[in-house]
């Protein structure tokens, strides 16, 4: 028998994210982050589901060799920025733009020749990742217009580090409007289109939609907003991941299951053993207590997720059995809530999916 973990793709939730994605920022053009295989649910699956995206944002070169490959010729934005000369002919080869975020990069674009290649210009208004400072960006600007290689029509742009606190939150967004601040001065008397919203920022930042957002998460119908789910937002999880329960053993009062023992029945109890675990990209370290879908209704995980398999308490479920479906995530079982007991965000997950698990599309 095949193994029965699967990640099921839902082909309509990333086209119906898409769609809220655009009613909410209705002005802007929308360019659909699909890095890291498109956050785990599969490049050119998630990228023909999203054709109707203006342009794709992608973190690797390969990336964009693969969506080409797929057919694909919607605009390619390298996000973050080419690193040698070498990869300018493959640019412009792929027809790939590109962010530039660093005076290296401006050196290799002036001694370039060829095709020119469309350049988005990220400046660091205070995350302090990639970009240049906002007192830099005037140069580079100009050398960028300067630079024969380098295409008409500039963008830019900037990345949040906090958008996912709104105004009225804890701290009142105050980093995001900061960062507003310094793009607004930085930028101010530059001809160009703007971009600098993720997905926490089409949600909850409608003055910095500008004219490009880019959305990852929200696409995949993840919310990274404290205590929200992409469904408070009107998105629907476009990933499933289940499984089924290979076994269900009555363990009496006092045994321990799992490694290193560290759960033990309060009670004569059914435990039910489901063929997933770590080795499929499910978090090891989830605590006991976790919970799972056993036939659609909600069962906790117990004592250690091993490799391949997980305990679970079936005590409300005496007459679940062997083959039962068991879901880890999905529309029933938010990511989110999954990846806060695991002590991350959603993403984490889906992009953690391993290569024995079987994608499905439906
Ligand atoms: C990943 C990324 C995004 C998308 O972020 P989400 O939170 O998934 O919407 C947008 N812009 C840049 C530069 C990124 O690296």
């Amino acid at each position: 028998m095949a193994r029965p973990t699967s990640a099921t793709i839902h082909i309509d939730a990333l086209r119906h994210n898409l769609g809220q994605v655009r009613k909410l920022a209705s002005g802007s053009r929308v360019m659909a982050v699909v890095k890291a295989d498109g956050y785990g649910h599969g490049l050119e699956r998630v990228a023909r589901a999203l054709s109707g995206a203006d342009a794709f944002g992608v973190a690797a070169l390969s990336d964009a060799e693969r969506l080409r490959a797929a057919g694909l010729s919607q605009p390619i934005v390298l996000l973050s920025g080419f690193d040698a000369a070498d990869d300018l002919p493959k640019l412009r080869e792929l027809s790939v733009e590109t962010v530039v975020h660093h005076p290296a990069q401006l050196e290799m674009l002036e001694q370039s020749d060829g095709e020119p290649i469309r350049c988005w210009l990220k400046v660091d208004t205070g995350m302090h990742r990639l970009g240049f400072a906002p007192e830099a960006v005037r140069e580079a600007y100009s050398r960028l217009s300067k630079a024969k290689s380098v295409a008409d029509g500039i963008v830019l742009m900037s990345h949040f580090a906090s958008s996912d606190e709104f105004a009225g939150s804890a701290s009142d967004g105050r980093q995001t409007r900061e960062q507003l601040r310094q793009f607004g001065e930085a930028t101010a008397d530059l001809p160009g289109a703007r971009s600098l919203a993720n997905s926490a920022a089409v949600l909850g930042w409608p003055d910095a939609h500008g004219d490009w957002v880019r959305p990852g998460g929200a696409l995949y119908g993840i919310s990274v907003v404290d205590g929200k789910t992409g469904a408070d937002f009107g998105l629907k999880p476009a990933m499933t991941l289940s499984t089924r329960l290979l076994a269900v053993n009555r363990i009496r009062k006092g045994e321990k299951v799992g490694y290193s023992a560290t759960w033990e029945c309060p009670e004569d109890m059914p435990i039910g053993v489901a063929a997933i675990g770590y080795g499929d990209g499910y978090p090891r370290h989830v605590p006991t207590g976790t919970p799972v879908l056993v036939n659609g209704k909600r069962a906790p995980i117990v004592g250690r997720v091993s490799m391949d398999l997980m305990s679970i308490d079936l005590r409300a479920q005496p007459d679940a059995k062997p083959g039962d479906p068991v879901v880890l995530w999905g529309e029933s079982l938010p990511v989110e809530g999954i990846g806060a007991a695991a002590g991350t965000i959603g993403y984490e997950l889906t992009c953690s999916i391993t290569r024995r698990v079987r994608f499905v599309e439906d």
